[in-house]
């Protein structure tokens, strides 16, 4: 196999599986070193559905197997959202954040989690594996830290008391919902395709 396409446009996402994949003997690249450009509706009801539309519709435009991920927040006061809104919640990775904690004004039960679906197809399309990695935690009360991306600041990380963004971007990496669902996804190519 000579590489694997990312179908995604998030830099943030794309240093961590790289570093998550950086040991193996396999080239990741984004879509844009693919020079891939298609814009993809993420019309599913589920982060498993859009992990799927969204490696389909990339393999449809190259020669590469693809992985593709899609993942969120999920609160449960908020019964799971922002879930597969999660990118969308509102217009800026700051609002997202305040309107988030706005939301949460006053409530006591603070539980939440990252979700990851990711699905790797070949360049045909068909679904060579699917898997899902979660990481638990609750949602902070103030934002802290500057490391990572999107709901990281407001996000403390079960068993270690501090939020993502506070974390090495190599912690965040071995404890992640990505990592988590990347790591069952590197076993299958290991095991069945190299
Ligand atoms: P996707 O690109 O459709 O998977 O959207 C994922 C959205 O969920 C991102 O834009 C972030 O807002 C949020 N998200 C997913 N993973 C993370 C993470 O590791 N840290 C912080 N926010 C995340």
């Amino acid at each position: 196999m000579s590489r694997i396409v990312f179908a995604t446009g998030n830099e943030g996402k794309m240093r961590e599986i790289r570093d998550i994949m950086s040991d193996m003997e396999m080239e990741v690249v984004s879509m844009k070193e693919a020079l891939i450009s298609v814009e993809v509706e993420e019309n599913g009801t589920t982060f498993e559905e859009n992990a799927v539309i969204k490696a389909q519709a990339i393999a449809a435009v190259t020669d590469d197997i693809v992985l593709a991920d899609d993942s969120g927040l999920c609160v449960e006061a908020l019964n799971g959202e922002p879930g597969i809104h999660s990118a969308r919640y509102a217009e800026t990775p700051q609002a997202r954040i305040d309107k988030l904690l706005n939301n949460l004004t006053d409530v006591a039960n603070r539980k939440a989690k990252f979700v990851c679906a990711m699905t790797l197809v070949d360049e045909f399309g068909n679904i060579l594996d699917k898997e899902i990695g979660e990481c638990y935690g609750e949602i902070a009360t103030v934002q802290s830290g500057t490391n990572g991306f999107g709901y990281d600041p407001v996000f403390i990380v079960d068993g270690y008391g501090v939020t993502m963004a506070d974390m090495s971007e190599d912690l965040k990496n071995t404890i992640s919902h990505r990592a988590n669902a990347l790591s069952k996804i590197i076993s299958f190519i290991k095991s069945e395709l190299i």
